[in-house]
């Protein structure tokens, strides 16, 4: 009896556990295809729903979740000549990755959340900061500075204004880092320091100055910094920057203007409610075409 009853016991076990993996991958395929539509509507708001390879918006669902063109006949899926398709990431987990990044989470604590790679997650959200600076109006001056930067050109030059609770980081055209040097030595440009990134006093128009990198010829007594620049009085979004800014010490000159543009992003956004702000950086993301898609619609 004692035998019967544990075999009963153990299959009875054994129903549980194939009756909760089922349940899971119920539940996970519901969670793509919630996000899968969620997808397609943020696609609709930016009039970038349709085919990637005819532009037609006949397209209809397969029953295996991808996505069919009633024009040009091609297969695909809602994430097939965006940047998002690229990584591994499903739309669940992209739309998972897009909330943790709006709450600023670290990527080690990304990755684990979500059960990813930790490189997996550094480069989706990498390319949610090149979304944001690919919708900025200095985004192509910003890419070719950087371009010109890593064949051996000095580190770009950005500028922080402030106006009606809009705040503009652009890049500052034709002054680089030996510049500076020069304002400083010759002109008494007053200079602080946050970290490896240098900030002016007011230049041009805009509240200070930021660099990367900065004078390098400075002596000592130079370098400490000037006391009361306008940015450090002005509080609000420099503060903000100066916070993040010293926390990521180790962003690379390359990766810094994706950090200033992100930052700029959030401030300017900082009003909206995070459902919002997460369907913004969505939209920004699937807006953001790899090089190919691009191309073919030119
Ligand atoms: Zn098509």
């Amino acid at each position: 009896m004692r035998g019967a009853a544990l075999i009963e016991y153990t299959l009875a076990r054994d129903d549980e556990r194939q009756e909760m993996t089922e349940n899971r991958t119920i539940d996970a395929a519901d969670r793509e295809n919630a996000a899968r539509e969620k997808i397609a509507s943020l696609c609709r708001d930016i009039d970038a729903w349709g085919c990637p390879r005819c532009r037609s918006e006949r397209v209809y669902r397969l029953g295996s979740g991808r996505l069919r063109c009633g024009g040009c006949g091609y297969t695909f899926h809602d994430l097939t000549g965006r940047f998002m398709g690229l990584g591994q990431l499903s739309p669940a987990q992209w739309l998972d990755l897009i909330a943790l990044f709006v709450d600023e989470a670290p990527v080690k604590d990304a990755a684990h959340r979500m059960g990813v790679a930790y490189n997996t997650v550094y480069k989706a959200m990498d390319a949610l900061r090149q979304a944001i600076l690919h919708q900025a109006i200095d985004a192509r001056q910003i890419l070719e500075a950087l371009r010109d930067w890593s064949i051996g050109s000095r580190p770009p030059v950005f500028g922080v204004m402030e106006q009606g609770g809009w705040v503009f980081v652009d890049l500052v055209p034709d002054v680089d880092v030996s510049d500076l040097t020069i304002f400083k030595l010759h002109f008494r440009l007053q200079t602080s320091r946050v970290g490896s990134v240098v900030y002016t006093g007011p230049l041009r128009g805009y509240l200070g100055l930021l660099c990367r990198g900065g004078p390098e010829r400075f002596t000592a007594r130079r370098k400490a910094g000037d006391p009361g620049l306008p940015l450090d009085e002005a509080g609000g979004f420099w503060t903000y920057l100066k916070d993040r800014l010293g926390r990521h010490q180790g962003v690379s000159a390359g990766k810094f203007p994706l950090y200033l543009k992100e930052l700029e992003f959030r401030w300017n956004h900082r009003n909206r409610d995070w459902q919002d702000l997460q369907d913004r950086l969505a939209r920004l993301a699937l807006a953001f075409r790899t090089e190919g898609d691009a191309q073919r619609r030119t």
